[in-house]
């Protein structure tokens, strides 16, 4: 049995941001995972995730936006990787707007938490979007926010710089070894994986859309997991429209009830072409039942219904498609909190869509928890009591 000051068991975005964290203050630490991060299997891949400050999904997510693109910028220069892009966010809205973004009132609270928090931003009426942005096809009573410090991080480089650094600074990281179980241990807990049994004083449980079956059936009703699907189209004219200078992420509330739209500007060059997607969550499924190709009917269907009349200068020729996994609660938030019967383990779920821009600002709180055992106060917002 080896001994660790704090284990974090999956090493994704929220894990590897915790281990590194906990790297930086000298720690003992042990990073698990069950498979090689990063990879494509779970939510933190696919080129490119969404970073805006006044957050939709409720203004006391702002500050961890914030503080992680100031993370995410120290990094950089650690690393020597490019991580963080701030090509500015247009988020487009309508009177007519149906579409759900993570909840009913995406567009007011965006707008209330840019207030609130004084994130610079411009309001656009159609017309000031069609000539500043013409590669959108915004009807006349369509209206956009305009934020210049939002833009996208590439998970994927953000998860191995963590990861990489974390080793540097003397974390333990063991790859392809999955966490089966724990229990509670003396003043610690016990950590059971597919090869030994470690002991901690703490667990930080982030094991994104397995985290449902690692906490058992009493857990479930908590989370949903369900099938996303991205796709990359190819620019059939104008692409310096689709460069990150002249093209900003978008969020589009789609009129007529539809589901929402979202994109990003071509991330290396307009030949890989622009990622689009839109959300479901009607359907759930599980992390290891999930369908992960998409089919050609998938990609077609999508550019037919959302793609071809709301963006110009696009051809329906899908160069990539993959699917990704949301765990999403009720209330689209996230879950934090410390497990009933085995207050040393941390359950952390900050999916719902949208948990990626807060992940290196999530790992500097989940790392102190490791150290105090303490989550501030204003975490109760992310109780698992309120399901
Ligand atoms: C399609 C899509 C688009 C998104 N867009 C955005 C966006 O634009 N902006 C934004 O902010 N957020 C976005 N998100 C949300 C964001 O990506 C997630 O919040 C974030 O990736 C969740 O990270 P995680 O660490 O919880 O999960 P993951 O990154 O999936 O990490 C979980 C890890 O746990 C490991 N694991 C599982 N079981 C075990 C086990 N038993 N033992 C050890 N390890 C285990 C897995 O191998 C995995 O590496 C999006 C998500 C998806 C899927």
């Amino acid at each position: 049995m080896q001994d660790y000051e704090v284990i974090v068991a999956g090493l994704g975005a929220m894990g590897s941001a915790t281990l590194y964290q906990l790297a930086r203050m000298g720690i003992s630490a042990l990073g698990l995972d069950r498979f090689s991060p990063p990879h494509e299997l779970g939510s933190s891949h696919g080129d490119s995730r969404i970073t805006r400050l006044a957050i939709g999904e409720g203004k006391h997510l702002t500050r961890f936006a914030r503080r992680s693109q100031e993370l995410w910028r120290q990094m950089e220069q650690d690393c020597g990787q490019p991580l963080l892009t701030q090509c500015g966010a247009l988020m487009i809205s309508s009177d007519l707007s149906r579409a759900q973004v993570h909840g009913a009132s995406f567009f007011a609270t965006t707008l209330e938490a840019a207030s609130h928090h004084r994130v610079a931003h411009t309001m656009l009426d159609a017309t000031a979007i069609r000539s500043r942005f013409p590669q959108f096809c915004v009807q006349d009573q369509e209206y956009g926010y305009y934020e210049p410090e939002a833009g996208f991080v590439r998970p994927e480089a953000c998860v191995r710089a963590q990861l990489t650094l974390a080793e540097r600074l003397g974390a333990h990281v063991q790859r392809s070894e999955p966490l089966l179980g724990f229990e509670p241990d003396g003043a610690g807990v016990r950590v059971i994986t597919e090869r030994r049994s470690y002991r901690a004083r703490r667990l930080v449980l982030a094991t994104g859309a397995w985290i449902p079956e690692l906490l058992g059936a009493s857990f479930a009703p908590a989370f949903r997991v369900t099938r996303q699907v991205l796709t990359w189209f190819a620019v059939a004219e104008n692409p310096d429209l689709f460069t990150p200078e002249r093209c900003p992420v978008y969020i589009w509330q789609l009129p007529e009830g539809r589901r929402m739209l979202y994109g990003f500007p071509a991330l290396d060059g307009p030949s890989g072409g622009v990622k689009i997607a839109t959300e479901q969550d009607e359907r759930t499924t599980t992390a290891d039942s999930v369908r992960r190709e998409v089919e050609q009917r998938e990609s077609d269907e999508f550019f037919r219904d959302y793609v071809r009349q709301n963006l110009r200068y696009l051809s329906a020729h899908c160069l990539k498609a993959k699917s990704c996994l949301y765990t999403q609660t009720a209330d689209f938030g996230f879950i934090v909190d410390t497990h009933p019967s085995c207050p040393e383990v941390l359950i952390v779920s900050a999916c719902s869509g949208h948990g990626f821009k807060h992940s290196a600002a999530l790992g500097e709180v989940f790392s102190r928890w490791g150290i105090t055992g303490r989550l501030p106060e204003s975490f109760t917002v992310f109780g698992l009591g309120r399901f």
